[in-house]
């Protein structure tokens, strides 16, 4: 069995600043990653043909995040701004989309007028009823839904309402070569600094007692130290005993299983398609309807949004579906979620899923729910989030400790941003500062 000081259960971007940190300050550190390479829910590669790397994870910076501009830049890595027209479909007809809600002043007059925290679904149907409001309706949940992955029976109103009155549209920069180059770099750093990682070591049990961890992997290995930092996913948490990626904790630790069961965290799928050309350009004799400069596109079809790698012109889409639709499909083949995603896309653009079968180079479907490491894609605000998320993150007799996306508090819930901030924290509490 091999000893360290402390385990660190996870390479996700939590995991590795964390290690990071932690190795910087003379502690001997072991990782254990699951997976064949660190990364996590940040997953930049070609897999699947692409002609240069893509994301099947965490793609964008969402707003100001001063954390991870300030880690791109230690690392060198620029940012760049998606450009481009952004396009609504409705009924197969496309138009440049103005915004995303109907009437914004009276959705957030609705919200700012409320006295307590709901559910956003209770909420549109106790203030925002009647056959006039329908679309509004509709565009609010498609919102909640598609960006926050959100159930609307269980997404926090309140939060909601700070993430729409901060101007929720925010630039979006994507980092130059991709996410994975920060995961690379800090990787790097942490193995610099002495830090051991360990991939396809998926942990099956923890045991501990004050003072002493041993964790178990699913192919019978042990490691053990005196403390342990666990960043696996919200997921991973909430999962049910006989679930695949179920983490054993012996003894368990009710409190935080309970915690972890009130917060909220959604499902995507993304779906990466590189063409030989970028067929969406220009009407041709197949293709009935242009999109030209897509850079985002909503709509009504069953994989309703889309977008493409612009300013970078290579031939890529990006198909994505959150939320319960996501949810529905978590079991669903590869093989027939890319025929529904070249069916949507075939409707979008006017022409044949055959048509875009013939121009198709590469795909790969990332279904997050799916995947044992994760059983999901990001936190979503539920109410009474922020108690839950303490409790979570409480360290338990000193040896047991919590970090990751889904124990993070501040505004950049569900993102790499939360990750790192998260991970951060998590080392400083273990270095007792
Ligand atoms: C489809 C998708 C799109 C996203 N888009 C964006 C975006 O554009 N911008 C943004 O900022 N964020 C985005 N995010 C969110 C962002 O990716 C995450 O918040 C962040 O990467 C989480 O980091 P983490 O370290 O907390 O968790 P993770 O990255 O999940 O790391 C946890 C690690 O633990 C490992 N693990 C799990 N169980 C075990 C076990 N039993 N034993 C050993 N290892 C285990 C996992 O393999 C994983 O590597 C997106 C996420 C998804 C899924």
């Amino acid at each position: 069995m091999s000893s360290s000081d402390i385990l660190v259960i996870g390479a996700g971007a939590a995991g590795l600043l964390a290690a990071r940190t932690l190795a910087q300050a003379g502690r001997q550190v072991l990782i254990l990653e699951g997976r064949a390479q660190p990364g996590g829910r940040i997953h930049t590669s070609t897999e699947g043909g692409f002609s240069e790397p893509v994301e099947s994870g965490a793609e964008f910076l969402h707003g100001d995040v001063p954390l991870t501009r300030q880690l791109l830049q230690e690392a060198g890595i620029a940012c760049y701004d998606t450009t481009g027209t952004t396009y609504e479909v409705a009924q197969g007809h496309a138009q440049p989309a103005e915004s995303f809600f109907e009437d914004m002043p009276l959705l957030l007059e609705k919200l700012h007028a409320l006295p307590q925290d709901m559910p956003l679904s209770q909420f549109l149907g106790q203030y925002l009823a009647g056959d006039e409001h329908q679309t509004m309706r509709q565009q609010v949940i498609r919102f909640a839904e598609g960006y926050d992955a959100a159930d609307a029976d269980r997404v926090s109103t309140f939060a909601l309402r700070e993430e729409w009155s901060g101007n929720g549209a925010e630039d979006s920069p994507r980092p130059e070569g991709g996410y994975g180059r920060l995961v690379a770099w800090l990787a790097q750093q942490a193995q610099a600094a002495g830090a051991q990682l360990q991939t396809s070591a998926a942990v099956a049990t923890i045991a501990w007692e004050a003072g002493r961890v041993t964790a178990t992997t699913t192919d019978g290995r042990q490691f053990s130290a005196a403390r342990a930092l666990l960043t696996v996913p919200l997921g991973v948490w909430q999962a049910a005993p006989a679930e695949p990626g179920y983490l054993h904790l012996q003894p368990e630790l009710p409190a935080h299983r309970a915690a972890a069961q009130a917060l909220g965290f959604g499902p995507v799928i993304k779906v990466l398609l590189e063409f030989d050309a970028p067929l969406w350009q220009e009407a041709a004799p197949q293709l009935s309807q242009a999109l030209p400069e897509l850079e985002f596109l909503f709509s009504d079809a069953p994989i309703p949004t889309w977008w493409s790698q612009l300013p970078d012109p290579r031939p890529v889409l990006t198909g994505w579906l959150a939320g319960p639709a996501a949810h529905q499909r978590r079991h669903t083949p590869a093989a027939d979620l890319l025929t529904e995603a070249l069916n949507s896309l075939a409707y979008l653009l006017g022409t044949t899923p055959a048509y875009l079968r013939e121009h198709l180079r590469a795909h790969r479907i990332a279904n997050w729910a799916a995947d044992p490491l994760a059983l999901g894609a990001y936190t979503y605000p539920t109410l009474h989030a922020a108690e839950a998320r303490a409790t979570l993150a409480s360290p338990v007799a000193d040896t047991l400790f919590i970090a990751g996306e889904g124990v993070y508090e501040g505004p950049h819930i569900g993102t790499v941003e939360a990750a790192l901030v998260s991970g951060a924290e998590a080392a400083r509490l273990l270095l007792g500062q």
